[in-house]
């Protein structure tokens, strides 16, 4: 039987829509011969006879018929993303017509991608290592600055690095406890535990380190979950006009907009804020009271980060200190708004309300001042201020978590082990268990069932 990567295969690599150009990829052993039967060039040039790296202007002909004009850029193994012979069809951007090409390249005698398996082939042929091949799919799926930049740091193999460094020191310790049982006489394993715990205390920091990315590096990925909660008529839609104005209003109406709750996408320079808009419900009576504290109370939980708009012209009453008290144990920013007006309340007074530590800014939403402090407030409150493009990796997989925090455990039962003073062979085998967590974050020691549902979420082409 034909092994599956001996295939050739072909899928439209650009999306399915009408746009300038539409990209026909095709990757394997047989890519240019096939290439060679569906391009016609000028004096009967051949793509299989040109030399790596070149572009080569012509034609897609079914036989006799041209189906379309294009550029071809050809690839030579093994300097290729896949690791395989490579063209690249740059055909005219219809739906139909980078359709047709494709489907003559499948008749010609390619085989049709399924999702990922670029990648896929990338990784099995070793041109990327799995936390690589996933950072593909972070990039792709990257809103924002902060995300494109860690994928893009993800790709360039910088946790793949750091996590491999790890894993040869530990194999390093294996090598030398097994040698030294083996060969007793000549090896002495005295003072060795101390030694041990040492480099295991050492790489467990560093795990921890990375471990401790999680939470913003998830923020960073998915954004913010937020909710913006106020009395009517508190300034809620006019706030969240000033933010969204001032950020090129990049304002999405997601999916799943429910009718008493609006979920919007606002790019906040650089960080992602899904804001969950219980103004959805503006204009209407009392917000908090219409969409009901209960409501409050699950939006609240849900997110990340509550904004409490306090009308500063307006005495605080009951309401207010029912919003205070689903705020509790959440993070929360207070916007003192309409300071333009005489003001009847200041920040003290929230402060008695919630909690002397909050953070409160002073804005005038309708005329748009205190708006920069906001989005500088809100990085401090996630990021300590700290956030920075330079050279942090973020931990963004709960898979590469989940192994970390595996190879974090084996190794604790290593220094347990040493502590209550067990044989050697006991330490083996929790480095060895560390060892095959800390694999399975560059792949080299993933089993091929949790490759293969890496892969099949990727998109089609990729
Ligand atoms: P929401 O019900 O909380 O969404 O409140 P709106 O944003 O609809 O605002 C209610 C009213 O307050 C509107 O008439 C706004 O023009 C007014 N308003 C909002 N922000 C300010 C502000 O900063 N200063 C003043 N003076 N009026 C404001």
């Amino acid at each position: 039987m034909e092994n599956q990567y001996e295939k050739t295969i072909a899928a439209v690599a650009t999306a399915m829509s009408d746009s300038g150009i539409g990209i026909v990829r095709i990757s394997g052993a047989q890519a240019f011969e096939i290439a060679d039967r569906i391009y016609r060039g000028k004096k009967e040039k051949k793509l299989s006879s040109q030399p790596s790296h070149t572009i080569h202007y012509g034609y897609v002909a079914d036989q006799e018929e041209l189906v379309d004009e294009v550029l071809v850029m050809l690839m030579r193994a093994p300097h290729t993303f896949t690791g395989e012979d490579t063209v690249e069809f740059n055909c005219h951007g219809g739906v139909y017509v980078v359709q047709r090409v494709l489907e003559l390249l499948l008749k010609n005698g390619a085989s049709a991608a399924e999702p990922g398996e670029f990648t896929k082939r990338a990784f099995l042929n070793g041109k990327i290592d799995l936390s690589q091949a996933e950072s593909v799919g972070d990039m792709i799926a990257a809103r924002n600055e902060y995300a494109l930049k860690n994928s893009m740091r993800q790709m360039l193999g910088e946790l793949g690095c750091r996590t491999k460094e790890l894993r040869g020191r530990i194999i390093h310790e294996i090598a030398f406890i097994e040698t030294a049982l083996d060969d007793p006489e000549h090896i002495s394993i005295e003072g060795y535990q101390e030694q041990l715990r040492e480099t295991t205390k050492k790489i467990k920091k560093e795990i921890n380190k990375l471990l401790k990315t999680w939470d913003n590096g998830r923020i960073i990925k998915e954004g913010i979950k937020t909710v913006i909660l106020g009395k009517p008529n508190a300034g809620k839609s006019s706030f969240l006009n000033a933010l969204t104005r001032r950020e090129s209003a990049i304002v999405t109406d997601v999916e799943g907009t429910t009718r008493d709750v609006i979920r919007e996408e606002i790019n906040l320079q650089g960080i992602t804020l899904h804001v969950m808009d219980t103004a959805g419900i503006r204009n209407t009576a009392d917000a908090v009271e219409k969409i009901g504290v209960e409501k409050a109370k699950e939006l609240a939980e849900e997110a990340d980060l509550i904004i409490y708009i306090a009308d500063a012209s307006r005495l605080l009453n009951e309401s207010d200190k029912e919003i205070a008290e689903i705020c509790r144990e959440k993070k929360v920013l207070v916007l003192l708004n309409k300071t333009d007006l005489e003001s009847r309340i200041n920040e003290k007074d929230i402060r008695l309300l919630f909690t002397e530590h909050i953070s409160v800014i002073s804005i005038s939403a309708q005329n748009r001042t205190g708006i920069e402090e906001v989005e500088e407030e809100i990085k401090k409150i996630f990021f300590r201020g700290e956030l920075s493009f330079n050279n942090e990796v973020y931990l963004t997989n709960a898979r590469q978590k989940e192994a970390l925090r595996e190879a974090e455990e084996a190794l604790s039962r290593v220094e347990e082990s040493i502590y209550a003073g067990l044989a050697e062979d006991f330490y083996s085998i929790d480095l060895m268990e560390a060892c095959d967590a800390l694999g399975k974050i560059t792949g080299e020691t993933t089993g091929e069932d949790v490759i293969h549902e890496i892969f099949s979420k990727f998109c089609m082409g990729k």
